[in-house]
């Protein structure tokens, strides 16, 4: 490592030979579903898992914290930003393909959800219909066990390949892994690399249908034309969060930019000009608002990032 570079870190982002893109400062208003959020000091696209791994090993080294994104669709990232490494996965973990041997989908941590939706459609695999429209990797949908009332991920994933801390790949079978709700089964420190989606033969029409229905309810329900992380809180026991909003009279409560959706009580969007803390404040009103009303306290489901404990 060359003494102009004050880290390890900083002598990958000027390694023209390394299989990463590397910058520095980068927007995270760039990488977010929300359009909003300061910069990550460090930001990192590895392309492959050799890349992957040398990244993270340069910021325990180094001391920087780390996390890893997806595409950002579930993350509020303080406007002040991520004072470590965000690092993405690149080129080398986006296949998806199906094997006949292992009656099941294999996508790797960076393919699109969406993408694997399409190519269970295309081979009469059912299964997937469930996570239509629902935006994101494979594995941010893993890390948040993402779905909706027809299903979630752990219903479908067979096994995990994850890196750990220690630099280590591990196969955790469907046995090993325990989820919650719109909760992944894994550490902080674990990158969800490849998966194993079961799928069944099923017939099109069936799946289509499922797919048409899906995508239906979403679009006659979502305010999808603002940007936002979809469903701010996670459901309470029972009870539906949009509801309890929108009973306590807070549809369309705005601070700046950010504003709780008039069409569904559940979404804060970014109508514009959002900073992440006009939607913080949104967040901490609605629940101080719900609480008073209801005595039921929301949990937040989106990821936030950069914000003081
Ligand atoms: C319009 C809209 C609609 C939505 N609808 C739904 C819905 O119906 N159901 C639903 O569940 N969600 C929904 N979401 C939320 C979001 O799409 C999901 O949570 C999605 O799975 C997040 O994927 P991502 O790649 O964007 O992850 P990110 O938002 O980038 O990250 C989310 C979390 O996953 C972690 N993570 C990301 N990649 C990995 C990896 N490879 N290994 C380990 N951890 C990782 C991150 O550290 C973070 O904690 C919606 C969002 C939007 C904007």
């Amino acid at each position: 490592m060359s003494a102009r570079h004050t880290s390890a870190l900083e002598a990958l982002c000027v390694d023209e030979g390394f299989d990463a893109d590397v910058r520095l400062d980068e927007p995270m208003a760039r990488h977010t579903a929300y359009r909003l959020g300061g910069p990550a000091r460090y930001f990192a696209c590895a392309h492959s898992l050799g890349s992957l791994k040398r990244l993270i090993g340069a910021a325990v080294s180094c001391g920087v914290p780390w996390m890893v994104v997806g595409r950002g669709s579930n993350l509020l990232v303080a406007d002040e930003g991520f004072p470590g490494l965000v690092c993405t996965l690149g080129r080398d973990f986006r296949a998806v393909r199906y094997s006949d041997e292992q009656r099941a989908i294999l996508a790797g941590g960076a393919a699109l959800l969406q993408a694997v939706v399409q190519e269970a459609f295309r081979r009469c695999l059912a299964g997937m219909e469930f996570a239509v429209d629902i935006p994101g990797t494979v594995g941010g949908s893993l890390a948040m066990n993402a779905g909706t009332a027809n299903g979630c991920m752990a219903d479908v994933v067979a096994a995990a390949t994850v890196l750990d801390a220690d630099g280590r790949l591990r196969r955790l079978p469907a046995e090993d892994m325990a989820w919650g709700y719109r909760q992944g089964p894994f550490a902080a420190d674990q990158v969800v690399v490849e998966c194993e989606l079961s799928v069944k033969q099923g017939e099109p029409f069936a799946i289509r249908g499922k797919m048409e229905a899906a995508h239906a309810r979403r679009t006659k329900t979502q305010p999808l034309g603002c940007p936002s992380c979809g469903s701010v809180f996670r459901n309470p026991e029972g009870e539906s969060a949009g509801s309890l909003v929108e009973r306590a009279g807070l549809k369309g409560y705005t601070v700046g930019g950010a504003q709780v959706s008039p069409e569904h009580g559940n979404f804060i969007v970014n109508t514009g000009t959002a900073t992440a803390s006009d939607v913080k404040c949104v967040m901490d009103h609605v629940q101080a608002k719900v609480y008073e009303a209801y005595g039921i306290q929301l949990i937040p489901e989106v990821r936030t990032v950069g914000f003081a404990s």
